[in-house]
């Protein structure tokens, strides 16, 4: 933060809800992870390099002849019909039937998010997470001064005891949580995907307790192998559904969407049409001609198993070059992992030496939770880094937390601090 930031003349002005605005971990990353002589696993990135952009192009060119002043024109807040269609399509084959009447196009999940906040969230709400959850979520529901609590997990996703336990908790004191929301499928961060057997709980919970539910879904289609677990919404259509371009196309065209009951779409519509009137009308027909007119599904397949390749590199690597003591999920798809170092590490505070002295950068586990859950976790990315990078990488940080561990060792024996 620059020193003119830090006397803000302007501070008696803020509005109350932004003391809870603060910066992402990622997005603070964002400059130094781009540095060409920083390997990254910090960024969440689709490596849009493997996209087949000659296509992208033809896409692009066949949008502005064919429609061309509607392109370049404000449309609909709740989007370009022509690619809610497209939507509705895309989930009707995964067993989601929605109407377009039931789909708003936003700016990215984010935006989703953002306006989800916007029309549910009261100063002081409680909204139940799992605990590590998607840190832009995190970030977007403490904009609106909400409480959050964050769920314990383990490699079958979240423990629907703890949600059981925290519903009671709240009753208890006369309270409900506003909504949970989840990202059930290889999820951010944690790569985790949760079973079925506990989708299943999960949506039983859910009924007995009347609690709205958010399921956001960016990376159901990044799978490493046939295996498929229904989506939650295919499960019980009482649910909020979040989907986005970005993982399966290219975050650069900034379009997500919401399929929600009508009576939640007519809300978000009025959120969007006072934050940004209507999402790009470009690129909502330039994605709406990628997914209609070409083999999409063949480019997404080719990019996965490039996904695939690199994920294999970071779990030989790790077993390679980590410390027998660290742990890590193996996901089965999507484009992060999650390590888990002993309790003394802290890693946000080993970031500087991570960067300065072994160049590579990494998510510290912190920011994923709303408590403070994480100081020895990190979550890794494997989608953009290349298979050299990631061996390399990987050993220079195994290196750096091998020493960091030596470090205290040497520490607890000479102050002889176990025999406290
Ligand atoms: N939800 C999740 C779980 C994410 O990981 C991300 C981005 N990485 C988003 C939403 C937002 O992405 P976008 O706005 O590009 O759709």
């Amino acid at each position: 933060m620059s020193p003119e930031i830090r006397f803000d003349k302007w501070n008696d002005l803020y509005a109350e809800r932004t003391a809870a605005l603060k910066s992402s971990a990622i997005r603070d990353l964002f400059i130094v992870a781009s540095r060409p002589d920083i390997i990254s696993f910090a960024g969440g990135m689709p490596d849009t390099r493997s996209l087949p952009i000659e296509i992208v192009i033809e896409a692009t060119k066949k949008v502005l002849q064919k429609e061309g002043p509607a392109a370049l024109q404000y449309g609909p807040s709740e989007g370009h019909l022509g690619l809610r269609k497209c939507v509705s399509k895309l989930m009707a084959e995964n067993n989601m039937h929605v109407d377009t009447d039931e789909i708003i196009i936003t700016d990215g999940g984010q935006q989703a998010l953002d306006l989800l906040g916007k029309i549910f969230i009261n100063p002081k709400d409680n909204i139940l997470v799992e605990g590590p959850s998607y840190v832009g979520a995190i970030q977007a529901f403490s904009s609106y001064q909400a409480k959050i609590t964050s769920l314990p997990l383990d490699e079958n996703g979240l423990l629907i005891d703890s949600l059981v336990q925290a519903l009671e908790d709240l009753k208890k004191r006369n309270q409900k949580a506003k909504f949970i929301y989840l990202v059930p499928s290889f999820s951010n961060p944690t790569g985790i995907t949760l079973s079925l057997e506990r989708r299943k709980a999960l949506l039983k919970i859910i009924k007995k307790y009347d609690l709205l539910a958010i399921e956001d879904n960016p990376y159901d289609q990044l799978r490493f192998s046939e295996d498929k677990i229904p989506t939650l919404r295919s499960m019980d259509n009482s649910l909020i559904y979040m989907g986005t371009f970005s993982k399966i196309f290219s975050p650069g065209v900034r379009l997500g969407w919401v399929a929600a009951p009508k009576p939640i779409i007519e809300k978000l519509n009025f959120g969007k049409q006072a934050a940004d009137l209507c999402s790009s009308s470009l690129t909502q027909r330039i994605v709406e001609e990628y997914f209609t007119s070409y083999p999409w599904e063949k480019y997404l397949k080719k990019q996965t198993e490039l996904y695939k390749e690199r994920r294999d590199v970071m779990l030989e690597s790790l077993d390679k070059f980590f410390p027998s003591d660290a742990k890590w999920t193996k996901p089965g798809g999507g484009l992060f992992l999650w390590v888990t170092l002993p309790e003394f590490v802290n890693t946000a505070e080993m970031l500087a030496k991570s960067i300065n002295e072994a160049k590579v950068a990494y998510v510290p586990g912190k920011a994923f939770f709303a408590d403070d859950n994480g100081k020895n976790c990190m979550r890794l990315n494997f989608s953009y880094p290349n298979k050299e990078q990631i061996s390399e990488g990987i050993k220079r940080l195994g290196k750096l937390i091998k020493s960091e561990i030596k470090l205290r060792q040497t520490f607890t024996d000479k102050l002889n601090l176990n025999n406290d």
